[in-house]
């Protein structure tokens, strides 16, 4: 069925529904599964309460925690003081890396504060990985940086802008370091506590669809073409809607795909990205580990990246955790490379003591993430602005964590998509 509306909205996750909750006038939006949330969705399965891999709220403003908080009961949400650990060697260090490493062993702690000392620091970074050499020195980025993140973005690190990683980045300077020896607070990072609502991240996405009028939710339906001159964008089912502003929030690699013509293509084969392969596990009883939130894995050996305990954040008696696999973007995950990957990722839940003979798998689950977490890149990120400069001139605004193509939270998404609408009011 043809329809007319003034703003088309591709895509119900965070971003798309905070738009349609702000947006003015008529409004639709399309979304290709069958049900809202896009990767702040929420699984569930016996007793287990799963994201797409940990989804935990750091709000930086009032206004949309309060949003949140105000309709549910206190009893709902857990709030919780950070406890994040690294797995280094046989031991945990806290995180991050560069401003415990007094928690290492000795010669390794010396290692760290000489290269530290006469790292070679410079005025400007070529790009991630140079900048990582430049401000931490040699040991912490080859006993720690270096390898996780190429464990995580599962590309090379000198491929990065400098700021790929923007303010979710620990940056340190030395004071920093060395008054975290005496007083261990560490002040570096974005999120030193965090909230989460014991039905998940999904239960505040569905405070966003109840404001909602469902008529305007078209779900299972995908956006398919979109021909910017004429305003009108083509669904899966063949049908077309006619808009005035059409609002993206699809990752930007598939929303080039939607339109005819060299430029977007090429566009589309210069964006870099990885994927993240998630189990979320549930098992018959508790880890060892009864305190922490989430542990970080730089150890190649290992096929995991990071990983979190579900059970220490919602106090719950039984070990529930979700585990981060990085891929390539051109990395094709098979069936059978999913069935490896979670014998693997037991195996090695057993090596590090987080398992044990005792412990069960009872339920899992399987997401792949793509993208997971886009690659941020100067000479990309300037045509993405051209890209955006130009077919806002043609009402389309993309946003979001991938339709924006940034590296960005939940509530970030909230922000630039409430801005947007209130600027088109
Ligand atoms: C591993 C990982 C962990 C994370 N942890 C956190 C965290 O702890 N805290 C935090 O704040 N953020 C976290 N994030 C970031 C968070 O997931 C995103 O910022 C947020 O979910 C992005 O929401 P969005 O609405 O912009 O995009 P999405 O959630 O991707 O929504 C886009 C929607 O568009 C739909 N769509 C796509 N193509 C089409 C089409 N052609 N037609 C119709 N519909 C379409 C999709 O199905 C989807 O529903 C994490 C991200 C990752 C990868």
């Amino acid at each position: 069925m043809d329809r007319n509306v003034k703003y088309l909205i591709i895509g119900a996750g965070i971003s798309g529904l905070t738009f349609a909750n702000y947006a003015e006038g008529d409004y639709l939006i399309v979304e290709k599964e069958d049900e809202v949330g896009g990767y702040c969705r929420t699984i569930k399965k016996k007793d287990y309460v799963w994201d797409y891999a940990g989804h935990f709220f750091h709000f930086s403003t009032e206004e949309f925690k309060k949003k949140f908080l105000d309709s549910v009961s206190a009893d709902d949400i857990k709030y919780k003081d950070k406890n994040t650990k690294i797995i280094y060697k046989d031991a945990l260090v806290d995180y991050p890396f560069q401003t415990n490493i007094h928690q290492l062993e000795k010669q390794e702690f010396i290692d760290c504060l000489y290269d530290l000392f006469h790292r070679d620091e410079k005025e400007d970074y070529d790009s991630f990985l140079d900048m990582l050499y430049g401000k931490f020195g040699k040991a912490i980025v080859e006993k720690f940086l270096r390898p996780y993140n190429e464990k995580l973005y599962a590309v090379d690190l000198t491929t990065l802008d400098k700021d790929a990683m923007g303010r979710f980045f620990p940056y340190a300077d030395i004071p920093a370091i060395i008054d975290n020896m005496k007083a261990n607070k560490d002040s570096t990072s974005y999120n030193n506590s965090f909230l989460y609502p014991k039905d998940g991240a999904g239960s505040f996405i569905q405070i966003l669809y109840d404001a909602l009028d469902g008529s305007k939710v078209l779900l299972n339906h995908e956006v398919v073409k979109i021909d910017n001159e004429d305003k009108v964008a083509e669904l899966d089912d063949g049908s077309r809607i006619t808009y005035e502003y059409l609002i993206n929030t699809s990752p930007l690699n598939h929303f080039l795909d939607y339109f005819d013509g060299k430029e977007f293509k090429s566009l589309q084969e210069a964006l870099s990205y990885n994927k993240v392969l998630v189990f979320n596990l549930g098992f018959n009883k508790k880890s060892k580990y009864t305190e922490e939130h989430w542990m970080y894995i730089p150890d190649k050996k290992v096929n995991f990246y990071r990983i979190g305990f579900y059970d220490n954040i919602l106090d719950a008696d039984k070990l529930s955790m979700y585990i981060e696999i990085g891929y390539g973007k051109n990395d094709v995950i098979t069936e059978e490379e999913v069935e490896e990957q979670l014998k693997l990722t037991l195996e090695n839940l057993h090596k590090l003591g987080i398992i044990d003979d005792e412990t069960k798998l009872e339920e899992y689950s399987t997401i792949i993430m793509d993208p997971a977490y886009v690659h941020i890149n100067t000479e990309t990120e300037k045509r993405i602005q051209k890209f955006k400069e130009r077919e806002a001139g043609n009402q389309i605004y993309t946003i979001g964590r991938y339709g924006a193509w940034t590296y960005c939270s939940m509530e970030d998404c909230m922000i630039a998509a409430k801005k947007l609408a209130e600027k088109l009011k």
